[in-house]
């Protein structure tokens, strides 16, 4: 049985992971913590306000579903202490991975951060960097619920960046005069995206590439948190096993 701890425990994805876990057979849920929740998680496990109780009752693995705060520090302390993380919080810049990274690699602790878990929007941005080379232009357009409060998603800006590394050559905006601020939306490496947050959504992402004659849409949605909860327990019955810092779940998956 894998010992798991989850950080966030009270919110919509940390709730979802403590019940994916409870229901697992190979695991079981030891440790779950909130500062904002109170209460007790599926397994009558106790809602708990500090991260030590992870290793009090000897977590293996911990998860973590909280804001960008608390898992920067949720990650370090993961490392300090030896127990594997598999964190899914959004909004890790290019340079911070690369300093977690170096931080993983002297720690006896591994971590997996993915922006997405679902598998669907794994081969969204997989069938986006494949698409790249054959367009000109490009735009992402991705919608989440409206509790959301980082724009734009973790999982539009990794696809941005894997587009851009996959195809430099891409036309220039031909936008000259902007008459509502933002109506182009935010750019990452050059790759317009733009953030609607709609009531009654959960998470979907559209990627539009244009060509002569032609567009693609490689469209992904989450419906529901359960969407998650495969790619969530693959990386916690991995990590052990998968050294230093994995960034995205592709690694983890057979193509
Ligand atoms: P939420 O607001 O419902 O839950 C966050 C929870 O974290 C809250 O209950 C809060 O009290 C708790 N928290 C804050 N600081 C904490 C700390 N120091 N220790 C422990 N708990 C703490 O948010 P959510 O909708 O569950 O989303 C959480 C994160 O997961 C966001 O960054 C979101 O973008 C991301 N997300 C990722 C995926 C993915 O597949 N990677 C999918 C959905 C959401």
């Amino acid at each position: 049985m894998i010992r798991v701890g989850v950080f966030g425990a009270g919110g919509r994805m940390g709730s979802t992971v403590c019940r994916a876990v409870t229901e697992a057979p190979d695991m079981e849920l030891v440790a779950a913590v909130d500062p904002g929740a109170a209460g007790t998680a599926p397994g009558d496990v106790a809602l708990a306000a500090e991260a030590h109780q992870l290793e009090a009752a000897g977590a293996e693995v911990a998860v973590d579903f909280t804001v960008l705060d608390a898992a920067r520090e949720n990650l370090r302390w993961c490392a300090e202490h030896g127990v594997h993380a598999v964190v899914g919080t959004t909004g890790f810049g290019e340079r911070e991975l690369a300093e977690l990274a170096e931080l993983f690699e002297r720690s006896s602790a591994n971590a997996i951060i993915a922006p997405n878990f679902a598998i669907g929007a794994v081969l969204m941005m997989r069938f986006s960097e494949m698409a790249a080379p054959f367009f000109e232009t490009a735009e992402i357009i991705e919608l989440h619920h409206d509790h959301k409060a980082d724009a734009p998603s973790g999982t539009a800006a990794r696809t941005a960046q894997r587009m851009a590394a996959a195809s430099k050559d891409w036309a220039d905006d031909p936008t000259t005069t902007v008459i509502a601020e933002g109506a182009r939306g935010g750019t990452i490496e050059g790759i317009p995206i733009h953030s609607v947050r709609m009531r009654g959504m959960v998470a979907h992402q559209e990627v539009l590439l244009g060509t002569e004659g032609q567009t693609l849409s490689i469209r992904h949605d989450s419906y529901d948190r359960s969407s998650f909860m495969p790619g969530v327990l693959l990386a916690v019955r991995k990590v052990a096993d998968t050294p230093g810092l994995t960034v995205g779940l592709d690694a983890l998956l057979r193509f």
